[in-house]
């Protein structure tokens, strides 16, 4: 089957950093995988490597070098004095995003197991309900409609509010109280496999995103390629979707990848 690609509606993710960049490779390689008809943007900072940004390059239609802080405007400048908002604020670079008419926001730790094209039927603002407070959303997930005059509120927000939770989910869940909410399929943190192991054994089938929440990215972990397996302190359910991260990682993005690269990893 030939599917029509939409050109003016993207996935877009963000990589600031080396790690983050290998999980930005990995979450592409798993859209294509998904047989997505949409474009794949990486927004990366200066920080990133030029190897892999050269290999950003061979999975993501658009790369988009963006700036951690900029002073072209007043609120850039007022960010300057909140250091601790700088990769919140890289987040919202998404919304500059103008080429695109709707786009998917998703953390580089994410991993995409099944077509998930259908949450682009959704308007902004789309995210999926966070475990930790589930009245608000989590942010690693969400539909937004490209906008500066959005981007430019959101700043002018993020300096005159500051975030609750220092981070982007504090800010956006501020700015965007009326929020709709996507299926948890959408958005399965890695925790909630194991706080409510029945519904994760009951839904797992359909769950089409992966979201590897908190300090212990699938990155960090150390694999065994003849097993296949992650090693170390891992729950069962943990080590079942750090494998399939993996797993993709080993097939798409190891092969690509330079010696250096590849011995500041546990593989
Ligand atoms: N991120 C990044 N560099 C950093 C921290 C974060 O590029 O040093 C980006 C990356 O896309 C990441 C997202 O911001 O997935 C949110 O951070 P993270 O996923 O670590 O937060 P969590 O989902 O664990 O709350
Ligand atoms: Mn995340």
């Amino acid at each position: 089957m030939n599917v029509a690609r939409v050109h003016d509606q993207s996935y877009v993710t963000l990589a600031t950093n080396e790690n983050y960049a290998l999980g930005a490779l990995t979450l592409g390689s798993s859209l294509r995988n998904s047989n997505t008809n949409r474009s794949l943007t990486v927004l990366i900072t200066s920080q990133v490597p030029s190897p892999l940004v050269d290999q950003l390059r061979t999975v993501f239609d658009l790369v988009e070098l963006v700036d951690v802080l900029d002073s072209n405007d007043s609120a850039n400048l007022a960010l300057l004095k909140r250091p601790e908002l700088g990769v919140t604020f890289t987040k919202l670079h998404c919304w500059r995003l103008v080429q695109f008419s709707k786009c998917v926001f998703l953390d580089s730790d994410c991993l995409v197991v099944k077509n998930s094209d259908d949450l682009f039927d959704n308007d902004e603002f789309t995210a999926v309900t966070d475990i930790g407070w589930p009245d608000c959303f989590n942010s690693g997930v969400f539909v937004f409609r490209p906008s500066l005059q959005t981007y430019s509120s959101l700043l002018t927000y993020a300096v005159q509010q500051g975030s609750f939770d220092g981070g982007d989910q504090g800010l956006l869940n501020s700015f965007f109280p009326n929020w709709k909410r996507a299926s948890f399929v959408y958005n399965m943190t890695t925790n909630a496999s194991y706080s409510y192991a029945p519904a994760y054994k009951q839904f797992k089938d359909s769950v089409r995103i992966v979201h590897f929440i908190g300090a212990q990215k699938p990155w960090y972990h150390s694999y065994n390629l003849d097993s296949g397996s992650v090693m170390g302190n891992v729950t069962v359910h943990e080590s079942e979707l750090i494998n399939q991260w993996w797993k993709v990682f080993v097939d798409n993005v190891l092969p690509g990848l330079n010696e250096e690269t590849v011995s500041r990893m546990s593989v």
